[in-house]
């Protein structure tokens, strides 16, 4: 993946990058299943999809741009020989829609293959490959997977496995979910601050890693656990088992809140919480903080259902008896990568993908969810529609907190310039998408939505202060980053 704010401009919403998946199996080809678990991580990257397996002699791969659907036929499958595998699916930042940038990356080298799959953003990657170019690397990218495959791969002529991922480890800064096959060997690595997601699964025939479990269940498997912050999970090439090493360990740990905002699927369960009842409780949340009592409670479709599902049965709890109602119905053929280069034509598009229910609307008083608000333009399109079908009032409420900073460990946000949030006061959005309300989450009922205290989250989008060292932004703990130039590869085995 590339250095991470840049954002394409057809899309109104933040959009994940990238999801992975490492399978082990005892005497069943890993194509299949691979293929099945990037199908269910469709949604975290749609621009390309890849498969790399290992038969015991040789890599065998498969990477082609396009959903999960058009980059596998048949044939493809079948070609993919070998009993363990890793897969990867992609979105890539604007001015990177090449084949090249594509996942897993592969690359031979004196004591085997490697194959490597990234779901994050390095920080730091461009000091690392100047000191690996001048060391005399070729790199055909720009991308930093290609940056930890050869970092890996000059450790690995040195060390074991596991002391070379200790050693990549202590030298990368920043996101990173791996999965790795080295020659057959399939391994998970999550980075110290356990950022993105990445779990364990069993499966009747061997074990599977993922970013979400919702890739597990596609495959009729259990759910072990998460991938601990900082840990390593070796399958066992007869898929019997996994070695774990817990190589760096950090007092706190900065997991993506958007994750189970926004991006992850709603029946994936994350860092022990089902993604699904975290939103409920955010809508939840959402009514103790800021609950209007109007006729009916609407989700945007579909990020805001579980939103506004909590929030209305808060309401009817308090005794408001906000019904909850479906006003807005999705186009489902209109994809999330539809084009739309101009801003006309995206403002546009809103009535595209969404018509709304005239009966559950006109001459109602509306509250209308979401998730979160980016630029502004959806908010200000959905209002409009729903004020021309015949609302009487529109109150708008965010279950997130206001997003006033771009990402740069693998999100694709938006850049400051523009986040409405990060120019304009919530009182001058209200006015700007012409609600009759507008009300965020604070940031304190998203960590009690989380159960986790906020020196565990990541909170960078919301505060502009980050959990990693990044080149002219503020951090929101002591950070350590690595000195890259002259440091003593084996000090810290
Ligand atoms: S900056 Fe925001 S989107 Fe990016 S990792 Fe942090 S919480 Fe997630």
């Amino acid at each position: 993946m590339t250095h991470g704010s840049g954002q394409s401009p057809h899309r109104s919403g933040p959009t994940e990058k990238c999801g992975v998946v490492g399978v082990a199996l005892d005497d069943r080809a890993a194509a299949r299943p691979l293929y099945y678990s990037l199908y269910a991580l469709q949604h975290r990257g749609q621009e390309s999809a890849g498969i790399v397996t290992h038969d015991g002699f040789q890599q065998h791969d498969h990477v082609s741009m396009g959903l999960v659907g058009d980059a596998f036929d048949e044939a493809d499958i079948e070609r993919l020989n070998g009993e363990s595998g890793i897969g990867h699916v992609r979105y890539p930042t604007a001015g990177s829609l090449d084949k090249s940038c594509a996942q897993p990356f592969t690359v031979s080298f004196k004591s085997g293959s490697l194959a490597l799959s990234h779901n994050g953003n390095l920080v730091n990657a461009d000091e690392i490959r100047d000191e690996l170019a001048g060391l005399g690397h070729a790199f055909t990218s720009d991308g930093d997977t290609e940056v930890i495959a050869h970092d890996l791969a000059r450790n690995l002529l040195e060390a074991d496995l596991v002391r070379a991922v200790k050693r990549t480890m202590s030298r990368i800064h920043g996101s990173y979910s791996l999965t790795i096959m080295h020659d057959e060997t399939v391994l998970g690595v999550r980075d110290p601050e356990g950022n993105r997601p990445l779990c364990i699964g069993e499966l009747e025939d061997g074990y599977v890693l993922a970013s979400e479990s919702a890739a597990i269940d596609t495959l009729d498997g259990d759910l072990v656990r998460d991938v601990e912050p900082g840990e390593l999970v070796v399958l066992h090439e007869d898929g019997s088992g996994f070695d774990s090493y817990q190589l760096v360990e950090r007092e706190n740990t900065a997991h993506c809140f958007f994750e189970h905002v926004y991006f992850a699927r709603p029946d994936s369960v994350i860092d022990d919480e089902l993604v699904y009842e975290v939103r409920r409780e955010l809508g939840r949340q959402l009514w103790d903080e800021s609950g209007i009592e109007t006729d009916v409670v609407m989700p945007v479709p579909d990020s805001g259902r579980a939103f506004a599902s909590g929030y209305a049965e808060a309401s009817q709890e308090a005794g408001a008896g906000t019904e909850f109602a479906e006003g807005l119905m999705k186009n489902r053929y209109v994809g999330r990568t539809f084009i739309m280069p101009t801003q006309d034509e995206r403002e546009r598009a809103v009535r595209l993908k969404l018509n709304p229910i005239k009966s559950t609307v006109e001459g109602k008083t509306v509250t209308l969810i979401d998730d979160s608000i980016v630029r502004g333009t959806t908010s200000t399109q959905l209002v409009a529609l729903l004020k021309d079908c015949g609302a009487e009032e529109v109150h708008m409420r965010i279950g997130a907190p206001p997003i006033v900073a771009p990402c740069y460990m693998g999100i694709d946000m938006a850049t400051r310039e523009e986040l409405i949030a990060a120019n304009q006061d919530v009182d001058d959005i209200r006015d700007a998408i012409e609600a009759d309300s507008l009300s965020y989450l604070s940031i304190d009922a998203v960590a009690k939505a989380l159960s986790r205290s906020r020196a565990d989250l990541c909170l960078g989008c919301v505060t502009g202060e980050y959990p990693y060292d990044i080149d002219g932004e503020a951090t929101d703990r002591e950070v350590e980053r690595p000195v890259i130039e002259g440091a003593d590869l084996a000090a810290d085995d």
